[in-house]
Order: structure tokens, then sequence, then C-alpha cells
């Protein structure tokens, strides 16, 4: 049976630090708990939010309301990683990666299925020590499976959309449902899943399959390697944040601006009110230097639009997520 946790504080549940009590808590082990959860969710009349591993959360908290407005279902579902050699037939509608492996003549492709809870990176360490490429880019994220195909998480070029091929879905009225990659739409920082062609309103993901090429595994080892060096390099990885505030605005020619270059040249970094500041090291990156409050970090982020949008005309969109 579902163990319902009341006033829970959601602080140490993101990776940033913030986030006040919400009224029910609940957390699923296992796609079993689904139905025993819908049940309970329309019995209490509240809506609730999907946690994964909080890494790209921004949640109201004392500073802003007593009580948050919704309950929170944490999706902490972990099983065994199931693989087996695919056969990629030409037919089938693949993932991109996998098609411009097969178009150069690559024969030798893995299919993973993982479960939602899975940590992203436990999944590259399997990656890694069999040599699966396409998942290099999500090195130092400290993130969960559902969380990540949720938001087509990705770095340096590449995202997961890039290998994923089907998705384990709750929803309300369908139940448990999968869906291949005629039935999503991925795109940046952004996924829609659909039924019988509608789109389904609030789908919960419960485990996802993947297609990898397999190649030499010192290959992908150093791949991540050079990753993870990039990063420590240029992003604050240690620090309590959200990953990057703001996604990168596209200009006129259909090209990515980085919005942290941006928030650089608006003199944004280091950038402080109380204890939430913008980095030192990358200007979109939000930390919580100590005992941060939510309000300061919506103060912050209003404060960065303004100034963006004064110096250089250019509206920059949150990527966290702001639960309030
Ligand atoms: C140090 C650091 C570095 C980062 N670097 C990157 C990066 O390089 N690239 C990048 O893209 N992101 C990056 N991020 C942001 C973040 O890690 C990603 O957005 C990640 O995909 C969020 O996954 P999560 O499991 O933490 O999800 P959460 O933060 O818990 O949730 C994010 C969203 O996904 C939804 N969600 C979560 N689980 C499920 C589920 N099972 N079903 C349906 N919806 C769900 C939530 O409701 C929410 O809307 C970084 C974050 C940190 C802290």
């Amino acid at each position: 049976m579902l163990q319902i946790r009341h006033n829970m504080a959601l602080k140490h549940k993101t990776t940033i630090g913030l986030g006040g009590k919400t009224p029910y808590y609940l957390c699923i082990k296992s796609a079993r708990d689904m139905l025993e959860f819908a049940e309970l969710e329309s019995k209490l009349g509240i809506p609730f939010n999907i946690l994964g591993g909080g890494s790209n959360l921004i949640i109201a908290d004392e500073s802003l309301c007593k009580e948050l407005p919704f309950g929170i279902l944490d999706i902490d579902i972990v099983e065994e990683i199931s693989c087996r050699p695919f056969i990629a037939d030409e037919k089938e509608m693949l993932p991109p990666l996998v098609r411009e492996y097969l178009r150069r003549g690559h024969t030798h492709f893995t299919e993973l299925t993982v479960s939602a809870g899975y940590k992203i990176p436990k999944l590259l360490q399997f990656c890694k020590e069999n040599g699966l490429t396409g998942l290099e880019g999500l090195v130092g994220i400290p993130c969960r499976l559902g969380g990540t195909v949720a938001m087509n998480a990705g770095a340096y070029q590449t995202e997961i959309s890039d290998v994923l091929s089907q998705v384990e879905i709750f929803h309300k009225n369908h139940g448990i449902i999968k869906c291949s990659r005629k039935d999503m739409e991925l795109s940046y920082r952004q996924s829609s899943f659909f039924c019988q062609g509608k789109k389904l309103e609030n789908p919960i993901i419960l485990s996802a399959s993947f297609i990898f090429p397999q190649l030499d595994k010192n290959i992908v080892k150093n791949k991540m390697e050079k990753n993870l060096l990039t990063k420590k390099n240029t992003q604050p990885i240690h620090a309590r944040t959200a990953g990057c505030a703001f996604k990168n605005p596209i200009n006129e020619n259909g090209e990515k601006i980085s919005a942290g270059l941006l928030l650089d040249k608006a003199g944004l970094k280091n950038i402080k009110v109380n204890a939430m500041q913008f980095s030192k090291i990358h200007a979109s990156f939000l930390e919580n230097t100590g005992d941060g409050k939510t309000k300061d970090a919506i103060e912050l982020l209003n404060i960065a639009k303004d100034k963006v949008l004064t110096l250089f005309n250019i509206h920059l969109e949150e990527e966290v997520k702001l639960w309030k």
C-alpha cells in the first residue's frame, strides 16, 4: 500500500536546495503502484507534480507560501537494466543516431530498457563498460532517467532523443501504454507523447528503451572523460544549482545563442540577492550559496531577463521548471 507523507519539506529533494512543504508526498517504487496512485489522486482532489532527481527544479518555499498547493509523486522505480542485441531494420522508425550509424555501414547495436528512477550517472557507467555511444554529453548531471527523457536533456550537440526508441507511460485515461518514436515529439528541452494521435496531458514516464551503436569501450570512455573535463572547467558542477537557468535563445537564422554569454555580457556573473547568486564560473547557473530562498532566486531570474531584454532585445525563457 502506498504511504502518504504529510508536510514533507522538498528542500533536500532538489539539487539547488530550494523547496517548501508539500501536503502530500508519495514515492512510487513499482509501475504496479500507479493504479493505486490514480485512485488516491482523485480522492485527494489536489494536483500532483512528478519528481525525478530534482535537478531542474526551483520549488516555492516559505518565502512565497506557507504550504505548496500541490502534492509530489516521486517516481523512484529502479529495476535492473534489460539489455539485448538489436538487429536494425531500416523500415523501422529508428532514433537519429542509429540511422546515421546504419548509413555508415555499422552493424553492432544494443537495445536497453531502463526504469524511470535509474540514475543517469549509473546508466553512463553501464554505457562506458559496454561501449554504448550516444549519451556521453550527459556526464556530470545528477538526474534520473524519467526526468531526463521528460526534459529531452542534452549537451554538446546531442540529446537523449538521439538514441531513444520507446517510452512506457502511465496516463490516467489510458493506464500503462507504450509510445514508439512515431508517438513522440522531442525538441529542445521538451517532450510530448501521443496516443491514437492525441497528445497525452501529464504523462508519467515509467521506463524508456534505447538503441545504442556499440563501439570500442575506450572510445566511449574517452568521450565521457573529455566532456567531463570541459564541464569541470566551464560549469560550477559541484555547487548547489539546477543546471542552466535559461534556455539558449534562437536567432533569426535559427541558430542558438548562448544564454550564458548574454548574461555574462549583461554583467550578471556573481550578482547576488541574499544567499542566491549567478555563478562566477557560468552566468546561466543560479547557485544557492547557503540558506537560499526561492523568492531571491526568482528575483534574480527576473533581473536577468529584464537586463537581457533591455540590452539585447532578447527574451530569455527559463530552462528550470518553477513550481509555485
Ligand atoms: C550540475 C547540473 C548540470 C546539468 N547539466 C545539464 C545538461 O548538460 N543538459 C541538460 O539538458 N540539463 C542539465 N541539467 C538539468 C537537469 O539535470 C536535467 O533537466 C534533467 O533532465 C532533469 O532530470 P531530473 O530527473 O532531475 O528531473 P526533475 O528535475 O526532477 O524534473 C524535471 C522535469 O521532468 C519531469 N519529470 C521528472 N520525472 C518524470 C517522470 N518519470 N515522468 C514524467 N515527467 C517527469 C518533472 O515533472 C519536471 O517537469 C543539469 C543540472 C545540474 C544540477
